[in-house]
């Protein structure tokens, strides 16, 4: 069986990445996807991650329900500590090690591979599916070759267009504007009742997350 991780902040999880994970699974033929929200994101500053990783990864539960192909896994939240992809990959194989994986990715992401921990052991582990994203073009991943044994792992996979980024909520919110259908309804019931991203600090519905977060 064929399965697709999905790793991101998800801060908030919004229709960009259910597109992106609706039409790789069709274009591959995979079974499922497992969306996998970064507990610390070593990548990111955590003081640069607004909402705690609890209201993240139950943000991405309510985004999934419904589809019986999607999933999210808890396994970076519960770590409490910064996880790399490489790592979080080879937890998840050895529990289902007969089934083959990919590793979705914005393409934006994926021209920066080079940076990312271990890239050419991920790349023996996961197909990389670099997911094209507004803007990008995707001769901007050639430059990958010269520096990766497993290039030929990088597969690109056209998306239709979604110009939606998790930071273009943010900023709507703080600016008092309305995201409705630019997540989906359940996100952005949790959004609504928490009162997710409306200040400049951080909040959360469980405070004793928030704390283990910014450490
Ligand atoms: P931010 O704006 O805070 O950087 P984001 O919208 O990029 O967030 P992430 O959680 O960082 O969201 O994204 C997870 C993955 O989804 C990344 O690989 C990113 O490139 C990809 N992605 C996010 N939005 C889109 C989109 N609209 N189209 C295609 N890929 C996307």
């Amino acid at each position: 069986m064929k399965v697709g991780i999905f790793g991101g902040t998800f801060d908030p999880v919004h229709m960009g990445h259910m597109v992106i994970a609706e039409q790789v699974m069709g274009e591959l033929g995979l079974a499922r996807v497992v969306y996998v929200p970064g507990g610390i994101p070593p990548h990111k500053e955590a003081s640069s991650v607004r909402a705690s990783a609890e209201d993240r990864f139950e943000m991405v539960e309510a985004a999934v329900e419904g589809n019986e192909r999607f999933s999210v896994d808890r396994v970076e939240v519960d770590a409490g500590r910064p996880m790399y992809s490489v790592e979080t990959v080879q937890i998840l194989k050895e529990r289902a090690p007969d089934d083959e994986w990919f590793f979705i990715s914005g393409a934006d992401e994926v021209s920066n591979l080079l940076a990312w921990k271990d890239p050419d052991r991920l790349l023996e582990e996961v197909v990389m599916v670099a997911a094209t994203r507004p803007g990008f073009d995707l001769s901007k991943l050639g430059h990958l070759e010269a520096g990766l044994r497993n290039f030929d792992r990088i597969f690109p996979v056209e998306c239709t267009r979604v110009d939606i980024s998790a930071t273009g909520i943010r900023r709507r919110i703080l600016q008092g504007k309305s995201v409705r259908y630019l997540v989906p309804e359940g996100v952005y019931r949790i959004i609504s009742d928490r009162r997710l991203y409306e200040g400049d600090e951080k909040r959360s519905g469980q405070g004793g997350r928030l704390k283990e977060e910014t450490r």
